[in-house]
Order: C-alpha cells, then structure tokens, then sequence
C-alpha cells in the first residue's frame, strides 16, 4: 500500500486550532497484527502515525504520550507566536543572555555543524530574512512585492548566523543581535526523531511517523517494510521507496508555499547569503537516518540549486538524493535510483554526486 502524501506548511495553524490537537484513534480490536494509526495535528501539518505489532492499550498509551510531546514542541519552538523560542529571539536582541531547553540547545548545535559543512546555505539564525519576506505567517500565498535590496541588506550586512550562538550548560547568548532563530527548516525533522525515540523507549519497534510526506519509519509493517510515495512538486509522487528499518525520508520544495506579485513567485526557502530566494529546483528529496539531517540537508540543497547540489550533498556526506527541477526531470544519484520504484512518466538523470566533474 502507498500512504498518501500530502504536505503543508509547518506553521499554518489557525489560532483556534493550534493546541487542538487532533486525535483519531483508529482501534479496533484486540490483535497485535494490525495496524493501529493515529493521526495529530501539529505544525500546521498532519502528522500520521502507524505502530505495528503493538496492543490497543499499548498503542493508545503511545499516541497519549505523542500528543503531549507535540503540543509542547508546538508551544516552544514557534517562531513568531510567543513562547519560548521567541523569548530567546528577543534575548538575542537586547544583547541579553536567556535560557533554553535541552531541545532547542540539540537543535542549536546541529545547525552549526549544518550551516558550516553547507557553507551557510542552511542557516536558521536568518529568521530576520524569513520574516521580512512575509513568512512568519500561516496564511499562503503571501501577496505583495519583494522587499526592497536595501532591507535585504540592513539584515544581510549583519551577517547572522548559529556560530554568533554560544552555549554553556541551557544559557544561550548571541554575540550578534541580528540572530533570529527559525527552525522551520528543521523543526519537523527533530520532532519526527523525538517521536519515534518516544516510541522506542515504549518498546515498539515497528513504526512510522509521516507529516505529509516528511517520514521517519523503523521495522516493518508486519511482514513487509514501510512503503512510501515521494511527493512530486505539484502533485503525485516520482515513485514509491521501501523503507529500510530505521531511516528518514524528507522532501522540500519551493512550489508550495511563496510570496506572489503579479506574475513573479517567490518562494519561501532563502538563500541567506544573497537573501533572495532559492532558484532552479523544485524539489528535493533526501534518505537518511535521521529526520533532523534530512530536513535541514533537503532545505540546504534546494539553496544550492542545480549546480551546486552534487558538491554540497558531498559535504554533508549524503548519498541518497533525488532533485526535481522547474521542468519536472529527476536528477538522481545511483543508490537513489536503487532505492526508487518509479511512476512510469518521470524522465529521469543519474548524476554520481561522488564523482567531482559532474554537471548537471
Ligand atoms: P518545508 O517544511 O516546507 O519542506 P523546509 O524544510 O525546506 O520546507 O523549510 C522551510 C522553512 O525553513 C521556511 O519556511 C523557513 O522557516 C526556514 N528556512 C527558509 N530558508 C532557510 C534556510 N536557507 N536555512 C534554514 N532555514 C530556512
Ligand atoms: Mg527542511
């Protein structure tokens, strides 16, 4: 079976529905081989969660315990809502020192790591960017004309970055007041990994936790993997990819969520060094195994655009990847296109990302 793939913004939740989380709980009896599934809403997104192999009480336990885990992920980590994350962002303007929680502080040191091997291609210091452009919203798409080069530089000239961030124990201080924090790009990945360490740590080990084509899964689905679709931008998947035991499956593009003006689109994924938006690619699609280096790598390689993705997949030392371009032709490594079973009309390239003189 498929598992249908949809995808939403992060962050579009409407007010009212923002702590509703929602929970469908599709139990029906007592045996273990069944697939008992929930679904929460979460980041503006639907996250789908499938156990295997478990009982009713065990399952309903874990869904209990994931709604928790969500609603206060959702609460903290969002990025213009007040709350914990804004708390800091405002700290870090007024030249103050402020506290963290053990999550945020992972999620700080990851993306320095990131920001350096992608030489500043994901950079979630760079919310100053992502909010003048209008995307400190749930409501797409934006309207409205691009910022003018002189606000992209007021921010740019700042150099924001992770690395202005140091940590001692949970006390953060940034040495840069232009340092806004959004982890949009890697926010889904890291609760999609705390998700399924929750489950494991509850003892189930089949499992898969989708938000809308953005998938961690580990074991099997009784006695076959996890099956997936990658999405295709626009709609409809390139194809379907089993899911070997513990491994992540993260898609990002730049076709869903943009700010329009006229005829002109400008999507939501920036380059932080020129403070434009990303160009050429219209998606992305990483294996991993984890769901934080997926996302954030997915987003770092769409900045990087159709020259440059083969050199940067280098860096961050992945070999599984699919790109999508403006045009609708797949570029994919071989152990990609191993690991693909494709729909029928997708014109497809291999490009052997380890190889230097690749050209697209
Ligand atoms: P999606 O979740 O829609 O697939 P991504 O995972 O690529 O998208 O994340 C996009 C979000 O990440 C943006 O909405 C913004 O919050 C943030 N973002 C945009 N550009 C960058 C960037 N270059 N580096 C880090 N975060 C970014
Ligand atoms: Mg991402």
């Amino acid at each position: 079976m498929i598992l249908s793939i949809y995808k939403l913004n992060i962050y579009s939740v409407t007010r009212q529905s923002a702590f509703a989380l929602l929970v469908l709980l599709l139990l029906t009896s007592c045996s273990r081989d069944e697939e008992r599934s929930a679904e929460f809403f979460v980041f503006g997104t639907i996250v789908e969660v499938k156990l295997w192999g478990v009982s009713e009480q065990h399952a309903s336990q874990a869904f209990s315990d994931l709604q928790q885990m969500f609603q206060a992920m959702h609460r903290d980590w969002h990025a213009w809502q007040p709350g914990r994350l804004t708390d800091i962002n405002t700290a870090f303007a007024n030249g103050e020192s402020a506290i963290a929680d053990a999550a945020i502080v992972e999620m700080i040191r990851r993306s320095q790591a990131i920001e350096k091997k992608t030489q500043g291609r994901f950079n979630p210091a760079t919310g100053g960017l992502i909010r003048l452009w209008g995307f400190h919203t749930s409501e797409y798409p934006v309207t409205g004309p691009a910022p003018t080069q002189d606000q992209i530089n007021s921010i740019l000239n700042h150099r924001p970055s992770s690395s202005d961030i140091s940590i001692t124990n949970v006390e953060l201080y940034s040495s840069n007041p232009a340092v806004l924090l959004d982890f949009g790009g890697i926010a889904k990945g890291y609760a999609i990994d705390l998700s399924i360490q929750l489950l494991q740590d509850l003892g189930i080990h089949n499992a898969i936790v989708n938000a809308g084509g953005d998938l961690r899964a580990i074991g099997q689905h009784g006695d076959r993997p996890w099956r997936i679709a990658v999405r295709k931008p626009g709609g409809g998947s390139i194809g379907s990819i089993d899911v070997q035991n513990d491994e992540a499956i993260f898609t990002s593009g730049n076709y869903e969520r943009f700010r329009q003006h006229e005829t002109q689109r400008y999507p939501h994924i920036l380059d932080p060094r020129s403070g434009w938006p990303a160009k050429d690619i219209a998606s992305v699609t990483v294996i991993s195994e984890e769901g934080l280096y997926a996302d954030a790598a997915a987003t770092a390689l769409v900045v990087a655009g159709l020259d440059d993705w083969p050199e940067v997949a280098r860096a961050l030392g992945l070999k599984q990847i699919a790109v999508v371009d403006e045009a609708g032709i797949v570029y994919l490594t071989p152990q990609m296109q191993q690991r693909m079973r494709f729909a029928e009309d997708i014109q497809r390239i291999v490009i052997d990302t380890s190889d230097d003189n690749t050209a697209h």
